[in-house]
């Protein structure tokens, strides 16, 4: 048996050869449909967490599988000495459908984000202003790179990686005279999430957001706003900041963007636009046909197929059904989000991995987040009916708290967590 078959394999050579930076679940996929995967075993799992908000038309979808495999048999990667089609294409729809009038192409939202910050230091270098602070959020999240982690809010992210890059502020967030008296004249730029979603999926206030704008009007002030894992229709609009009735002056883009294919974008009004002369900012495999091949497809689902409107379909589907369940369950602190980014937080003692184990041998896909948080970011077209399904997984859940309770101490318990019996939900599969 081959790796690729023998789940315990994949496992011995996980732990073996890749650096154990994950803690993975206890499963591995080898296919998608749809909102489902597959595992080794031929078990199907809803995925309510699409890849970290990833998977934005859910697996092998129909235009998306057949227009990279039309792309991979012409051309993958040709390098950014030469002009791109695909890359042309992308960044006039991006900029389109956006307050933007130019955009840069990378692979990951940390290098959306590294070239947001480089181009808000550039503009003022070049403008000869000696600016080059940037405030951002506590409990943010900007990615992974030295440039990012010094952007991040978060100490645990900074801490065994110092000397971290100077020049960053942190400030709690929905907080605006905090973030007022942080302002100095080296300020350059406010880098802010409008949900904060890897810390819990907290939204920003409307007035906040708002007062922020203006202030970075007032002092001339750049406005980046992270929208990696917002962006692309996440939240029922193209981009979150249209619910806040903002524009920002920079904006990175990545996790939704290529429907898996790695893929990152950072776009800027034309004024910005100053901050890069030629050879300032690069990459290799940034912009390549492949993954502007992938984004395009995406972009043509909300253009031609109007996407937006069965996101926010669903949405008020399980915003309904969640509250509901809130009302039913003491257990459930709070319900937030926007779109199809949503955070279920329960009462303190409630054990979020614990919940996502249960999930899981339930077949249901979530993430876990801080101690007691839920994360779902499902596929942008999610069906009502497998929003339903997990709405009825979630509750069997709820409903047996009782027999089997969702607290850390009681797992440690005899009967508190049982296994997943592999073979019974094969035979169940079979039935079905
Ligand atoms: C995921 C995420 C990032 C980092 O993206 P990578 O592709 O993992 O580098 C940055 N910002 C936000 C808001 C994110 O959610």
């Amino acid at each position: 048996m081959s790796v690729y078959e023998d789940f315990n394999l994949t496992k011995d050579f996980d732990k073996d050869y890749c650096l154990q930076v994950f803690a993975p679940l206890d499963v591995a996929f080898i296919k998608g449909k749809g909102s489902y995967l597959y595992d080794q075993s031929g078990r199907k799992y809803l995925d309510m967490i699409g890849g970290i908000a990833v998977n934005s038309l859910g697996h092998n979808h129909p235009a998306l599988t057949s227009a990279l495999k039309k792309q991979v048999s012409e051309l993958i990667h040709c390098s950014n000495y030469y002009y791109i089609p695909q890359r042309s294409s992308l960044a006039y729809k991006l900029c389109r459908y956006s307050f933007a009038d130019k955009c840069f192409f990378s692979n990951s939202g940390a290098e959306a984000n590294e070239a947001a910050i480089k181009l808000a230091r550039g503009y003022f270098y070049y403008k000869g202003e000696d600016r080059y602070e940037i405030i951002t959020a506590k409990m943010s999240f900007h990615g992974r790179t030295m440039g990012t982690i010094a952007a991040t809010g978060q100490e645990k992210f900074r801490k065994p990686f110092e000397p971290n890059l100077p020049g960053f502020k942190y400030v709690t967030y929905n907080n605006f005279d905090e973030l007022e008296e942080a302002v100095t004249p080296n300020t350059a730029a406010v880098m802010l999430e409008l949900i904060q979603g890897e810390s819990g999926v907290h939204p920003a206030d409307r007035e906040y957001i708002k007062n922020v704008r203006k202030l970075c009007n007032e002092k001339g002030i750049l406005l980046i706003i992270d929208e990696v894992q917002t962006g692309i229709g996440r939240t029922g609009r193209l981009f979150c900041y249209e619910n806040y009735g903002i524009t920002p002056d920079i904006m990175s883009l990545a996790k939704g963007l290529g429907g898996g294919v790695p893929i990152g974008a950072t776009l800027c009004t034309a004024k910005v636009a100053s901050g890069f002369k030629v050879g300032d900012h690069g990459t290799t495999f940034g912009g390549n046909p492949l993954a502007c091949t992938a984004g395009n497809v995406v972009m043509d689902q909300f253009i031609d197929k109007d996407l937006l409107s069965t996101v926010n379909k669903t949405s008020s589907l399980l915003f309904a059904e969640l509250q509901n369940l809130k009302n039913k369950y003491s257990t459930i602190a709070s319900v937030r989000g926007m779109g199809l980014l949503i955070g279920i937080e329960f009462t303190p003692g409630i054990s979020a991995s614990l919940l996502r184990e249960r999930l899981l041998s339930e077949g249901v896909l979530v993430s876990a987040i801080g101690t007691s948080t839920i994360r779902i970011a499902p596929p942008l077209n999610l069906s009502d009916a497998d929003a339903k399904v997990f709405i009825k997984k979630l509750t069997k859940i709820l409903k047996d708290q009782k027999k089997r309770p969702l607290s850390e101490t009681a797992a440690y318990g005899s009967t508190a967590l049982e296994p997943v019996k592999r073979e019974d939900h094969i035979e169940k599969e079979l039935e079905e």
